[in-house]
């Protein structure tokens, strides 16, 4: 049998391949994960990351059974309790609680830094694994044997029976494989910064759905709270220019003054936002996950969710085989099977919810607030969209 430096070649150590190799650690297969820039691994506790995550119940289960969430900072993750989502007539709203969906929390809210300096740690501390930081890959080939051989610009050429494309929404080992992605840009950017606030968040996420746009307050540790405005290039330009004052008032104006005066304390700053569907999720062997695989409207929050429910199911099925199977066709294709429903599922309710409320036709805004207020009524429907929205 032919030599293999890797068994699982993971290429992209960002949350996604790095919860792959935290949760194969302890098994036979030699995991090797390489990634261009290294996280930080410090940084000045008086700041706040500007991208955070609301992270499900599922996720979260996972982020713990392989050892990462133990390892942030407890006081600066916080507990979502209670949502709140308005639509844009002024009226009509759907609330719900921890308590309406039986479990402790609806979500926990954690800096993007935070979780991948934890997942970090516990991938380099897995005897299994070893982390290749940084370093450019320059090609990748196929091997007679039908492994994959990935050079890097400035290091050693590595075999491996499986490769893994975590790298992203632009995707390297994506483009290398020749599989097609069919990108629909939203021509929407979501603005994203941090505030404290004049009163208490109550542990309660808001979101306003208005016609150009969605705005989401997420409660943050202590009396603090994170944006993320889903809006047209012509709004994120002038929340991009506002002053410090001028972009408080217009945020705490939007939000219904909820949260009373703002003062911003992670400074604006704007992502593009984009539907992405691959054609394939697998080759032989090579496997996506992550935004590598796909790209959802953040309105849901569900991104990084969506990219450990990958991880998760990838995990299992490589570790219920034999390491010289882990890059067999077969193999993968059960993977494939088994994340593409959800997937797009995920992408279909975030793209007709964000169809649906970005639109000035007046007969949708009364379907869609009509809607709202009879989800809001009806607690068999609400509490399966709860129920999704947490297993996700
Ligand atoms: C505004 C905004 C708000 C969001 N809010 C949420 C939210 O509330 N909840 C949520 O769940 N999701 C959210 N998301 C989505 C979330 O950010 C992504 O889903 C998540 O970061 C994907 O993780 P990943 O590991 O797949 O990819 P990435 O985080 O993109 O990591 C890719 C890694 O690969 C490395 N890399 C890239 N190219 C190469 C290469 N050629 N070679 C080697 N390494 C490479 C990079 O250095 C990086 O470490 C949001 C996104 C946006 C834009």
């Amino acid at each position: 049998m032919k030599f293999h430096d890797a068994d699982v070649l993971i290429v992209g150590g960002g949350l996604v391949g790095c919860a792959l190799a935290c949760a194969l650690k302890d098994t036979p297969l030699q995991v090797t994960l390489v990634d261009s820039h290294p996280p930080a691994q410090s940084w000045d506790a008086a700041t706040w990351d500007s991208r955070i995550y609301a992270i499900s119940p599922a996720s979260r289960r996972f982020l713990m059974q392989i050892g990462a969430w133990q390892r942030m900072d407890a006081s600066r993750l916080q507990s979502v309790g209670q949502m709140r989502i308005a639509g844009d007539d002024g009226r009509a709203e759907l609330a719900f609680t921890a308590v309406e969906a039986r479990t402790d929390e609806l979500a926990r809210i954690v800096e993007s830094r935070e979780l991948q300096r934890a997942l970090w740690q516990a991938a380099s501390e897995s005897p299994n694994v070893t982390l290749i930081a940084p370093a450019q890959p320059s090609a990748l080939h196929d091997e007679p044997d039908g492994g994959k051989l990935l050079a890097l610009s400035h290091g050693p050429r590595l075999s491996a029976r499986l490769v893994i494309g975590a790298d992203g929404v632009q995707s390297w080992v994506r483009s290398q494989a020749g599989i097609e992605e069919k990108t629909t840009p939203y021509n929407q950017w979501g603005v994203v910064a941090n505030f404290e606030c004049e009163k208490p968040h109550l542990a309660t996420a808001s979101q306003w759905f208005f016609e150009d746009g969605v705005l989401a307050f997420l409660p943050l540790a202590g009396q603090r709270m994170s944006m993320v405005w889903s809006c047209g290039e012509v709004r994120k330009n002038a929340l991009l220019s506002l002053s410090a004052d001028a972009l408080c008032q217009e945020v705490a104006r939007a939000g219904q003054n909820r949260l009373g005066e703002l003062n911003v304390i992670s400074p604006a700053a704007a992502f593009p936002l984009r539907l992405m569907h691959v054609a394939d999720l697998v080759k032989p062997a090579l496997a996506l996950i992550g935004d590598a695989a796909h790209a959802v409207h953040p309105l849901a929050g569900q991104g990084v969710n969506l990219g450990f429910g990958d991880a998760m199911e990838l995990a299992r099925i490589l570790k219920a085989e034999p390491a010289s199977r882990c890059g067999d066709y077969l193999v993968l294709r059960r993977y494939e099977r088994a994340r593409r429903e959800n997937v797009l599922l995920m992408q279909g309710v975030t793209h007709g919810l964000q169809k649906l409320f970005n639109n000035t036709n007046p007969v949708l805004r009364i379907l869609r607030n009509t809607g709202l207020g009879l989800t809001d009524q009806w607690a068999w429907l609400k509490h399966r969209l709860i129920q999704h929205a947490m297993n996700a």
